[in-house]
């Protein structure tokens, strides 16, 4: 683990923006590999030391922190401060103060994901061609995992796709996992307009690590071209695994979850 401050000189001049007018500011990170580091059980993934405590600090001082996720509410809220406004499902829910709400287009394809979480089941249980993919049921989505079988992972994106296709769902691949939605338009680029919209922020970051996160990098980018905002700060946390096309979306790089600590640190 890396304790000391190691945040490179591009990315302390980047947030300075941030820093300066904290009450217009709105701070924006995904979850897995930014807040947490990657584990092989998505389960047990855990925020890094001093993640909570710096989030409370910053929801004190500016004027919205929010943690958006393709991972459900439920789960971000178990570690998370309350003080924090999550976004799970990649938009389709959220909690506010603690007050839950969720799409309602989407909660009308329920049944229509949980036909597909069965069919997910039965398509990997033992002597399968997907043996050892790991189903992830969330409600109002599904996630199909690679990670404990990563030859797996051409087949279980071919599988998603046949499946998103017969049931009329949409599929999106992320680091050795791919995520089956309802057809409703919802992503992290939605979220990231929908938040500078409720917060009136001008000032906006965003930090991320997946190919999810790229719609909220590029959504900021357009309203800073278009003056919709002032400043659009996007960074990337490096990875084992991060996509290399993610460094087209983002400013500047940082090393991992602890390195987004020192930059929450830096913020305050
Ligand atoms: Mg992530």
């Amino acid at each position: 683990m890396n304790q000391s401050s190691t945040l490179a000189a591009d990315v302390v001049a980047l947030i300075e923006p941030l820093r300066a007018v904290p009450d217009k500011s709105l701070l924006v990170l995904d979850f897995d590999g930014t807040l947490a580091p990657i584990v092989a059980d998505p389960a047990t993934a855990m925020a890094a030391d001093g993640v909570v405590e710096a989030l409370e600090a910053l929801s004190q001082n500016y004027l919205m922190v929010a943690v958006v996720s393709g991972r459900p509410v439920d789960f971000l809220s178990e570690q998370l401060p309350p003080s924090v406004y999550l976004s799970g499902l990649y938009g389709l829910e959220s909690s506010e103060a603690s007050v839950r709400s969720t799409n309602p287009q989407a909660e009308q394809w329920q049944p229509v994901i949980q036909e597909a979480v069965e069919r997910s089941e039965a398509a990997c249980g033992p002597g399968t061609a997907l043996e050892g993919m790991d189903v992830e049921p969330k409600g109002l989505s599904l996630t199909l995992h690679a990670r404990r079988r990563p030859h797996l992972e051409a087949d279980v994106v071919d599988f998603a796709r046949k499946l998103g296709l017969e049931l009329g769902l949409d599929v999106r691949c992320a680091k050795l996992s791919v995520e089956i939605h309802p057809p409703v338009p919802a992503n992290k680029g939605t979220v990231l307009r929908s938040l500078v919209e409720k917060s009136g922020a001008t000032r906006v970051m965003m930090v991320g690590d997946d190919l999810g996160d790229i719609a909220a990098f590029e959504a900021i980018e357009q309203m800073a071209l278009d003056a919709e905002i002032a400043v659009a700060v996007r960074i990337g946390v490096a990875g084992d695994e991060m996509p290399a096309v993610l460094a087209h979306s983002v400013q500047a790089i940082v090393a991992g979850p602890d390195e987004v600590v020192e930059l929450m640190r830096e913020l305050l």
